[in-house]
């Protein structure tokens, strides 16, 4: 024995389509139009047909066959001839007349017509076939479940067929295969719950298997009749038997048939969304020849039961996939209530795990990953992440055995073996895994799947399918239950209603923004005309209370005068508080006009002014250090400072009064970027009340009598706040009563220059 890393993978490339051979139960021809001259022919036409090969090549068929035939067969190729198969086809061989079901069909430019002697019993029709097959549909729809269909088919093949052994066999995601419904003769032993590895059934012969619906090996132990001339004159090449009922098998097949004990074969193929779901395999301890027309009742079983397979998918688990529809439902509202993509998610935990029953997930938000339930340890799941990335494909990933695919896994593999991730957004790096544990599970394979081949050693090396196919059991580590198709299809349901949330979302943002936009332009222009209009009659009292003054001053009395002061006095009042409003709404109204300007220079011009306008008072500036060049409205900027300088000084009953303009700095960007600073004026000055700190900036708001700390209108802090706001800021103060305040702000947005 020798020991070779070996496996029927070399099946893979054996070109069985091409075999040049096919099985001894009939006779093959192959046509040339437009006379259908015989080009080549099987090498046991003189046994079957009565006519030796050299008699008939080059000939045209109508040398064999009755014109009336020749007509059938031509009709039948400007048909689909899938519907007319097969010809009633008969061949006068010495004073007998043979009879034989035809099966034509085209491949390429060749014809390729089969001959299968008629059985003595054999009368196919359509009743008969109606009869047969009316029964077995209706068991199929009326099945409830996909197993239930299962049962009712393989009894069903098996009447028609007589067949010792009928099963349903359904492939894998892994290209493995399980036998999940078996009717059989008593004496033999089960197959159902078998697993078989992909090995078993070579890639090209599954293509086949999807070309070809039905497939029939009368006698395993067949002597395989070759082609005459081994290639077709036509090409020189082997001709295409894809397409042939006839069309000889692997020898590694026939070996592997009769390692299996099985005398004859036929498999019929379940087929979903044009993909091999899986086969109806008859296996017959004996050789077994079914006729066409029976094999056509099994072939349309085929059909009905692969349209069928979909249908009772979706039938399957139904309570389970309302729940789960049920629970996305309820994710989808939350979604849409809360802010933020991940409170909505997280506020969910439980019926976040429920919705695809994982026992834990993590929700990935840019940096942040916030697990629920059971997750592998937070300090393995950046680089988890990083990974799935990697993976991801049609916005999801899935595995039910990750460390197989991620050895890291290894060590967690307990909690996490199957992954399901969804990516909501690869911009914002969201992304949500859902976990589920091993599971050990027990496989009943029918024989060892490692050892698919073995290696004999008879003078050379050859390469044998495996003879035993004794139960081998095999217990499956590191793997979690699988994903089902349809908690995948929910979670992909799930991103598209999530993106969709999120849309609206931003949607009725920007919808509001607008709205907030336009009812600030609305008010601005409200206050301005409101505060324009105003200032005319208030001229007017005030005029007309210095006319009365001046001219009846004499008439009144010394109350009357002092009221008409008072008007007068309030009047001047009105007006500066007009005067406020108007400047405030203007500055809401004027466009920003931005430009690099140097605040030291801003600073000093404002300090240059106060001085004049107050020389008594002896005040200290402090400019720690040399403010920045940014950009900004010049004036606008100018009047921030100078309203801060001015409420410092004014605030401020100390003896020694100073005031500080400075700045904090972000740890790097661009130095002319506004964003880069926090600015601040700090004084020494009387400082503000707690809970008076944030309705100091609100218009026309003083902390004081009248006439206290030299007046005012309470608008200058508004102001500042505007002009702040209006460059993207922030403004807040900070204050100790008694010992001074800080004003802080800045002066540009996240996205604006
Ligand atoms: P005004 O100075 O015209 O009253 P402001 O809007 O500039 O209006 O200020 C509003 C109020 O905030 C002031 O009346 C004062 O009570 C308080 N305030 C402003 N700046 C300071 C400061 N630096 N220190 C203490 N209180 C202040």
């Amino acid at each position: 024995m020798t020991h070779q890393a070996v496996d029927l993978t070399n099946c893979d490339r054996e070109p069985i389509h091409i075999p040049g051979l096919i099985q001894p139960h009939g006779a093959l021809l192959v046509l040339q139009e437009p006379d259908l001259t015989i080009i080549q022919v099987s090498s046991n036409t003189l046994e079957s047909i009565g006519h030796p090969p050299q008699d008939l090549l080059g000939k045209p068929l109508s040398a064999l066959l009755a014109p009336k035939q020749i007509a059938t067969i031509r009709q039948c190729l400007s048909e689909d001839f899938e519907h007319v198969n097969p010809l009633d086809i008969s061949v006068k061989r010495a004073a007998k007349l043979l009879r034989f079901d035809g099966i034509v069909h085209r491949q390429n430019a060749l014809i390729v017509l089969e001959l299968e002697p008629k059985q003595k019993s054999q009368k196919a029709d359509f009743v008969e076939f109606y009869q047969h097959v009316k029964g077995t549909i209706t068991k199929i729809q009326k099945a409830p479940t996909l197993l239930e269909m299962s049962e009712a088919v393989v009894k069903e093949v098996r009447k028609v067929t007589g067949f010792d052994r009928v099963m349903v066999y359904q492939f894998d995601a892994d290209g493995s295969g399980r036998v999940i419904a078996e009717d059989r003769v008593e004496a033999l032993t089960p197959y159902l719950g078998l697993h078989y590895p992909p090995t078993d059934i070579p890639k090209q012969a599954k293509q086949l298997y999807t070309l070809n619906w039905l497939r029939l090996i009368p006698d395993s132990t067949y002597q395989p009749i070759a082609l005459v001339p081994a290639h077709n004159p036509v090409d020189d090449r082997p001709t295409d038997l894809s397409l042939s009922v006839l069309r000889s098998v692997s020898p590694l097949h026939l070996e592997y048939l009769s390692n299996m004990g099985v005398g004859a074969s036929m498999s019929i193929s379940l087929i979903q969304d044009q993909k091999l779901w899986g086969l109806i395999a008859c296996h017959h301890s004996t050789p077994r020849y079914v006729p066409y027309s029976v094999r056509t009742i099994c072939e349309f079983v085929g059909q009905v039961m692969s349209v069928e397979l979909a249908n009772k998918e979706d039938h399957e688990d139904l309570d389970y996939k309302m729940t789960l529809k049920s629970l996305q439902g309820k994710l989808v509202e939350s979604l849409s209530q809360s802010e933020r993509f991940l409170d909505g998610l997280i506020q969910l935990d439980s019926n976040l795990l429920d919705l695809v029953s994982a026992s834990g997930a993590a929700i990935c938000a840019a940096d942040q990953i916030i697990c629920v339930g059971q997750t592998p340890p937070e300090s393995e799941l950046p680089a988890l992440r990083d990974w799935i990335k990697t993976q991801i494909q049609h916005n999801q990933f899935q595995t039910r055995s990750l460390a197989q695919l991620y050895p890291a896994a290894a060590s967690f593999k307990a909690v996490a073996s199957g992954v399901l991730a969804l990516e909501i957004s690869q911009f914002h790096q969201n992304y949500i895994f859902w976990f589920r544990p091993e599971v050990l599970q027990t496989v009943n394979w029918g024989g060892n799947p490692t050892k698919p081949v073995e290696v004999t050693d008879d003078g050379e090396t050859r390469l044998s399918p495996r003879k035993s196919f004794e139960r081998w059991q095999e217990t499956v580590q590191g793997c979690s239950l699988p994903w089902k198709p349809y908690e995948i299809e929910i979670v992909t349901e799930l991103r598209s209603l999530i993106v969709g949330v999120i849309l609206k979302q931003a949607d009725d943002l920007a919808t509001i923004n607008l709205e907030l936009e336009r009812s600030n332009t609305e008010l601005d222009s409200f206050a301005y005309i409101a505060s324009h209009d105003l200032k005319e009659p208030l001229r007017g009292i005030h005029n007309y209370s210095n006319f009365l003054m001046e001219d009846y001053a004499a008439v009144l009395d010394a109350d009357g005068v002092s009221k008409l002061n008072t008007v007068v006095r309030l009047t001047q009042r009105m007006e500066d508080l007009i005067n406020s409003l108007l400047h405030y709404s203007r500055l809401g109204r004027a466009e920003l006009s931005r430009q690099p300007t140097n605040l030291n220079e801003v600073v000093r011009q404002a300090i240059d002014t106060l001085r004049i306008s107050q020389p008594q008072s002896s005040i200290e500036f402090r400019l720690p250090r040399s403010l920045p060049t940014i950009s900004c409205d010049r004036t606008q900027i100018s009047e921030l400072f100078t309203n801060l300088l001015t409420n410092a000084i004014k605030y401020n009953d100390k003896a020694e009064k100073w005031v500080e303009i400075g700045f904090i700095e972000a740890d790097r960007g661009d130095p002319e970027d506004p964003l880069l600073y926090t600015f601040y004026v700090r004084d020494n000055g009387i400082g503000i009340p707690p809970h008076h700190l944030e309705r100091v900036f609100q218009i026309f708001k003083r902390l004081h009598t009248q006439d206290q700390y030299g007046g005012g209108t309470g608008a200058g802090l508004t102001i500042v706040q505007k002009i702040v706001e209006r460059h993207g800021g922030k403004i807040w103060v900070e204050s100790a009563i008694g010992e001074g305040s800080t004003f802080y702000f800045t002066l540009a947005a996240r996205g604006q220059s």
